[in-house]
């Protein structure tokens, strides 16, 4: 099988709170999420999604994963793409870095291998384990008062598992915490994620005012060493997100017993293809994950799904499903929430129908 035309394609993903906030003041009101569609001489059509939180969140934008597109998808013309491991040999040949926009392509050619062999990802991943995926809801940041208020909302739509955005005024992030904490209900679980913009005397100054509660305390601060630093002066189990870009940084943190959990984005690190080394080393390692992505629609949330939904449920500390933020869907089978759950999709490949309609015209095609 050989890759014959590849179409790249701009989706603007309204919001479905209007905007959504995190540290230090950064917001977006729409995910500008990026479509890959791949087309094969069998037949054969595999979508992948790449959508960066805006340009200010990781080392990525939007407009850069087309713009790596453009330098990559020529180079993967009459390649397998079955043949996973030589499509990141070939891009990694072609493009030194950039591991979001590898994360697109990656993600059409699972699809295509799922399809070709007629199972699901979830398959070619291990297999589904259990019945369904946890996923958390993040709730952007605002006044304590409002932040309570967005938790009793998705409480009501099912959601157990939050994660709130702190990484502010430290005294507002205390009362935060401790405002959204004082309402939680039994079971359920509290993370709090200051996204690195804590510096070290702010995040040393919450985590011993918040010593009492029973949360997690997710990526304080920028540096990786203030990060290790704050994380021995908690007595809350950690997480490590940001500072976690790949291999190398999981084996280190592992090595420096920096983290209880670990937050896998498929983008941040290059695709399925590399998540899915870091998962089986995280089993392996014993380390809980989260799986999930920084933003985009159906697509994404399919391999999130996948990749989840293979993950042994004692390792899966969460997922997201970053389509339940939005007002658009791409794919009318496309994995969904349901009360706090969701199911990586049954069909082969990424087991997502994307709409006809839902694309538009290509940004641009290499033929
Ligand atoms: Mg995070």
């Amino acid at each position: 099988m050989k890759i014959m035309r590849i179409a790249v394609y701009r989706v603007d993903l309204p919001l479905r709170e209007g905007t959504y906030s995190w540290s230090s003041g950064k917001s977006i009101t729409t995910y500008d999420s990026t479509i890959v569609r791949m087309e094969t001489d069998a037949g054969l059509i595999g979508y992948g999604e790449v959508c960066p939180l805006g340009p200010a969140y990781l080392p990525a934008y939007a407009a850069g994963v087309r713009s790596g597109l453009g330098e990559l998808a020529p180079h993967l013309l009459g390649q397998d793409p079955r043949q996973i491991g030589v499509i990141h040999r070939v891009m990694d040949e072609r493009l030194k870095g950039h591991a979001y926009v590898k994360s697109a392509l990656d993600m059409a050619c699972w699809d295509l291998l799922g399809q070709a062999a007629g199972v699901p990802v979830s398959t070619l991943l291990g297999g589904c384990q259990g019945a369904a995926v946890k996923v958390y809801r993040a709730i952007s940041q605002d006044t304590p008062e409002r932040m309570v208020e967005r938790v009793a909302l998705y409480r009501a739509e099912g959601f157990r598992h939050f994660q709130i955005k702190v990484g502010g005024d430290p005294d507002l992030d205390i009362a935060r915490i401790r405002a959204v904490a004082a309402r939680l209900e039994p079971g359920e679980v509290l993370v709090a994620d200051a996204n690195t913009s804590w510096l070290s005397h702010q995040a040393a100054r919450v985590v011993h005012a918040i010593d009492d509660i029973d949360l997690y305390l997710e990526q304080p601060c920028q540096d990786y060493g203030a990060c290790l630093d704050i994380r021995r002066r908690t007595r809350r189990p950690f997480i490590l997100d940001e500072s976690i870009d790949g291999i190398t940084a999981l084996l280190r943190a592992h090595r420096d017993q920096a983290m209880d959990v670990v937050n896998i984005k498929l983008s941040k690190v290059g695709g399925l293809h590399v998540a899915r080394q870091m998962r089986d080393l995280c089993v392996a390692m014993g380390i809980a994950m989260t799986i999930e992505d920084s933003g985009g629609g159906d697509i994404a949330t399919a391999a999130i799904a996948h990749l989840a939904h293979s993950t042994p449920e004692a390792l899966r500390f969460s997922a997201s499903d970053v389509n339940g933020y939005i007002t658009v869907r791409l794919a009318d089978d496309g994995p969904y929430h349901d009360r706090g759950w969701m199911k990586a999709p049954a069909a082969p490949g990424l087991g997502v129908t994307v709409r006809p309609d839902a694309l538009g015209k290509p940004v641009f095609v290499v033929r």
